[in-house]
């Protein structure tokens, strides 16, 4: 497909198109502050907080093996399926003989996430999840990348609650559920 540059615009047009914005915009403001008959629908977070759906995509967690390992085999389908190309891993050899690699390094940068759950839905061993933590605010871009350590934290916040979007057949093993906030 060839993309032909739109031609610039008359400059005294684009100042007049620029004003005109700004008056329709303050004409909106004025109308909804003097006249709006119905009240706002609002939240006052955080003492009251929106219910989400069951199926919410907040911050990812990974599963671990019965015995504290993580479960995760370094497939890359996750990263290869990613949309924002967020992911990233760094594959390791197992030494043991029934799995071939481990995450060495595994990160997801959550300011490029687009929380789609694509990763999830393509994980063929069922370790990614999602959570019900949408609290994701940091003071700085770095904070932001969440590591394989931080993965495999369930999230503190969400504790008490379900998690979120999680592969089609749904359900945890009875031991994933019991020990999941164990580690
Ligand atoms: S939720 Fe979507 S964008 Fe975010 S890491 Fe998973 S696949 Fe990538
Ligand atoms: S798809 Fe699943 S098993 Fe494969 S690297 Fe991602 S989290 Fe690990």
């Amino acid at each position: 497909m060839i993309i032909t540059p739109r031609p610039k615009t008359f400059f005294p047009l684009s100042i007049f198109i620029y004003i005109k914005g700004h008056i329709i915009t303050i004409i909106h403001f004025l109308r909804n502050l003097i006249f709006r008959k119905q009240p706002v629908a609002k939240i006052p977070y955080p003492e009251i907080r929106r219910q989400y759906s069951e199926n919410f995509r907040g911050r990812h967690w990974l599963r671990r093996r019965q015995d504290g390992s993580v479960a995760c085999v370094a497939c890359f389908m996750c990263s290869t399926n990613c949309p924002a190309q967020c992911i990233y891993i760094k594959a390791s050899e197992n030494l043991n003989l029934y799995q071939e690699k481990y995450p060495l390094v595994f990160e997801i940068d959550l300011l490029r996430c687009v929380f789609c759950g694509y990763c999830v839905d393509a994980c063929p061993c069922n370790v990614i999840y999602m959570t019900r933590d949408d609290e994701l605010a940091t003071f700085d871009r770095a904070s932001s990348i969440i590591t394989l350590k931080e993965l495999l934290e369930f999230p503190e916040r969400v504790k008490d609650k379900p998690l979120g979007w999680k592969p089609f057949d749904g359900d945890l093993p009875e031991w994933e559920k019991i020990k999941r906030f164990k580690y």
